[in-house]
């Protein structure tokens, strides 16, 4: 349960999330990344999980780097799967090896389509339609926590962001823990999705996504994962820039006070998405003074 009690208690939790490497020789950076961060005493780590169906090859690299993040860290590892791509007995399977490897949760997912999150859904007959679906199943093998996908624009194929709040709230009664948000450039949005979540009855803790604007990342492939135009002065500042290491030092200092105002307001923690560098990341948690509690730190309570 370190997972849960790192989002649940103590200071706000900071956890890191990684891609799959591509290849072979990406494996020792991203363990050296893991480890660099691991001074930030994050609640836990991930990688993504390569979804789209026929991905067999991302999925086992997924799989295997998670596996792996043990070398390198002795943050709790949280294991992302997705049910596209897969029948129920594969993932079955999947878990099964997951629980085998020590990771101490899951973060079910549906995955978007090959065709990017807007595409139409084709679901496999053997298969699960929805992440509730998904999280039932992982309930049934384990009793790790499981995390959820919320977000705070809204799901691309979501008919409203009501309906959005409400899927939550399946997912909470399916048995979810506590949600990840999308990719977030500012903290109203992020307070907003909690108050409708809340309305619809959801209790668990929600955690909100940062992303660093560091140029590693196109302008438009981070609006796709938030599904939200950067705000406009953030696209202005980034417009300005001179050179990467202006971009970078934009995107760490509007990030550590988009931290600042989301923890001020009451979120659990920060969630990270790393896009395997480490340097951002690290420099908004130092700037903003954020790090998990040390292993002698019992206080309980926010
Ligand atoms: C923190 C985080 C991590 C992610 N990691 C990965 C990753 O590792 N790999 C990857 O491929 N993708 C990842 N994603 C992206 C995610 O898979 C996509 O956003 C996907 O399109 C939706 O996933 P979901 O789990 O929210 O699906 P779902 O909850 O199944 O939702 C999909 C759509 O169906 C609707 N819906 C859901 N349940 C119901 C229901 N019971 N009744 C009616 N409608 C319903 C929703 O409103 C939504 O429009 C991540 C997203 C987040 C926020």
């Amino acid at each position: 349960m370190r997972i849960l009690n790192a989002i649940r208690t103590g200071p706000p939790s900071v956890s890191f999330e990684f891609y799959p490497p591509k290849d072979e020789s990406a494996v020792g950076p991203l363990l050296e990344r893991a480890a660099r961060l691991e001074s930030l005493r994050p609640g836990f780590v991930s990688v993504t999980y390569g979804a789209g169906g026929g991905a067999t090859g991302r999925q086992e690299a997924s799989i295997r780097a998670t596996e792996l993040l043990s070398r390198a860290t002795t943050a709790p590892r949280l294991a992302h799967l997705t049910l596209a791509g897969h029948s129920r007995a594969e993932l079955v399977q999947v878990v099964r090896r997951f629980l085998d490897s020590g990771v101490e949760g899951f973060m079910a997912l549906r995955g978007d389509p090959p065709g990017g999150p807007s595409a139409p859904w084709h679901g496999s007959p053997d298969g699960l339609t929805y992440a509730c679906e998904l999280v039932e199943l992982i309930r049934g093998l384990s009793a790790a926590p499981i995390g959820v996908a919320a977000f705070p624009y809204g799901h691309p194929a979501a008919e409203s962001l009501e309906h959005d709040a409400a899927v939550l709230a399946i997912k909470q009664r399916a048995g979810a823990d506590f949600a990840l948000t999308q990719v977030l450039f500012e903290a109203e949005p992020y307070f907003r999705l909690v108050e409708r979540a809340t309305r619809e009855g959801v209790t668990i803790p929600v955690v909100p996504g940062i992303m660093p604007v560091t140029g590693a990342v196109k302008r438009e492939r981070m609006e796709l994962l938030s599904g939200s135009a950067l705000p406009a002065e953030l696209a202005a500042r980034v417009s300005a820039a001179r050179d990467r290491d202006e971009l970078a030092q934009i995107g760490v200092d509007w990030c550590a006070a988009l931290v600042r105002d989301l923890l001020d307001g009451g979120a659990p923690g920060v969630h990270f998405y790393t896009l395997n560098s480490s340097l951002a990341a690290e420099a908004i948690c130092r700037k903003v003074g954020l790090s998990g509690p040390s292993s002698d730190d019992s206080s309980g309570g926010r």
